[in-house]
């Protein structure tokens, strides 16, 4: 079952390279059919088999033999060991489809950020959407939700509590990120938050609730503190090179779905002795 998750894995990764390449550019990912990005030749089905083609093109295209970027074999690669993983860790139900959707976004996001330092509105917004309504069908982890139903004293059924996390979640670190980054730039007089790291942590909430969440924003910063640090050590770059941290939260986030419960569990054991 996982080598079928992987092989339905070798496919979508290949779709994602289609949105990696063309939503930064305002292009539609529908129409025209695939075609090599270098000298726009159209590319045959059996030129465009995930990994498969790469390696037998000796990753070159065929037509104008100019290098295939090295990403294209390595979303699809990545894309179809995450979707293995989330069928051995989450099986084929409700659950796996919201993992492996997610996971699908993260990816996206982490290459356009890389690529354009841009993180489209057609993954962030429909996350936000998408993780939203997924809350309603497969409860979220308790949060921030059950504090405040306890607050006001309710006992809400289990969807409505779900609901309230995920939206709530959407809103607190949508907010959060927002008023850090406005803080950022009076102090700084530069964009240290883009709108769309605003807007990928909203949907990682929404997904994910608010533990979760929080986990997501502290380990994306301490990823990106480590490795802008180690850079900044080698290039010599001043600390103002803009590091894209919407490449850092996704890479965080893709983590937590498969680490989260277990990184939350050992910390509060941790705290609770
Ligand atoms: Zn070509």
């Amino acid at each position: 079952m996982t080598s079928l998750a992987f092989a339905f894995g070798l496919l979508a990764g290949s779709f994602l390279n289609v949105c990696i390449h063309r939503w930064p550019r305002e292009q539609s990912v529908i129409s025209p059919r695939s075609r090599c990005t270098k000298c726009s030749a159209g590319i045959a089905w059996y030129d465009n088999i995930p990994l498969l083609s790469y390696v037998l093109l000796l990753g070159r295209c065929r037509q104008c033999s100019q290098v295939i970027a090295r990403r294209y074999p390595l979303v699809e690669f990545l894309t179809a060991s995450t979707y293995a993983l989330v069928a051995a860790t989450h099986g084929f139900g409700l659950e796996a489809a919201r993992a492996a959707l997610l996971a699908s976004m993260l990816i996206v996001l982490f290459f356009t950020d890389l690529e354009h330092m841009k993180l489209p509105d057609q993954v962030t917004i429909s996350g936000i959407v998408a993780g939203v309504t997924f809350s309603l069908l497969v409860p979220l982890p308790s949060g921030v939700a059950d504090v405040g139903f306890l607050v006001v004293g309710g006992y809400p059924p289990a969807w409505l509590l779900s609901l309230t996390e995920s939206l709530a979640g959407a809103i607190l670190f949508g907010g959060i990120l927002y008023l850090i980054g406005e803080a950022y730039y009076r102090l700084r007089g530069i964009d240290g938050l883009g709108r769309g790291d605003v807007k990928l942590v909203a949907m990682v909430a929404a997904f994910l609730g608010t533990s979760e969440a929080l986990l997501v924003l502290l380990l994306g910063c301490l990823l990106a503190t480590l490795v802008g640090s180690v850079s900044v050590a080698v290039k010599r770059a001043g600390w103002r090179t803009p590091l894209p941290f919407g490449s850092y939260l996704s890479g965080a986030a893709l983590v937590t779905i498969f680490a989260g419960d277990a990184i939350l569990n050992r910390y509060w054991e941790f705290v609770l002795g």
